[in-house]
């Protein structure tokens, strides 16, 4: 009799037990309510790419000296330079050129080595298409100007979190004009002038 009311005993305490731990761990869920939502609300909120964002390439036709660089350093040899020469100027004149961004990895190595800097990365990552071969841009498709989002009038931009104020985790309800921590390259070099 007695080890069964030990028994009994025992299971109440390890049901209070248990009941203890499932408070703590719903008044836990529920302070997590209270708190503002962290996500960001796409297509409405948008993050700012960072500076170094590789997407979409730009491409400046009147720039490009047909040299093919951009081909070589290409893990694919994906830039397709179509040229042809001009007798009366000798010199290469450049026909047309296209990158298919179904096939593109963006790394950016072609944008590093252009001689002439006519191709660079705008922070355009939006090129979903339903046809996979209109995402081989030509010359025109890739000389536009890229999409930004903070031209966007339907569009709230949010900054990354490296662009946040210091301390500050969410880019939600920031007041306007706060600067990012760290410092911006010239004041870098103000202070090592100092
Ligand atoms: S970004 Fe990379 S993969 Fe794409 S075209 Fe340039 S070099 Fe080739
Ligand atoms: S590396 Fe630059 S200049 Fe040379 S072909 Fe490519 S885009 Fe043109």
């Amino acid at each position: 009799m007695l080890k069964f009311l030990k028994q009994v005993g025992d299971y109440a305490k390890d049901a209070v037990q248990a009941g203890r731990y499932i408070g703590q761990g719903l008044s836990v869920t529920f302070d997590h309510m209270r708190r503002r939502p962290v996500t960001v609300q796409y297509p409405y909120e948008k993050l700012i790419p960072s500076e170094r964002f590789r997407g979409r390439i730009h491409f400046e036709f009147d720039k490009c000296i047909s040299c093919e660089v951009c081909v070589r350093v290409c893990p694919i040899n994906l830039p397709v330079v179509d040229w042809e020469f001009d007798k009366a100027s000798k010199k290469k004149k450049l026909k047309h050129y296209s990158i298919d961004f179904g096939v593109c990895i963006f790394c950016g190595n072609c944008v590093e080595y252009c001689p002439t800097n006519c191709l660079s990365m705008t922070e355009e990552y939006d090129l979903c298409t339903y046809d996979r071969h209109q995402l081989n841009y030509d010359n025109v498709a890739l000389g536009r100007l890229p999409y930004k989002v903070t031209d966007d009038p339907m569009v709230t931009p949010l900054r990354e979190l490296v662009y946040l104020p210091k301390g500050v985790v969410s880019p939600h309800d920031l007041p306007a004009n706060t600067r990012g921590a760290g410092l911006h390259p010239e004041e870098i070099l103000e202070q090592q002038e100092k």
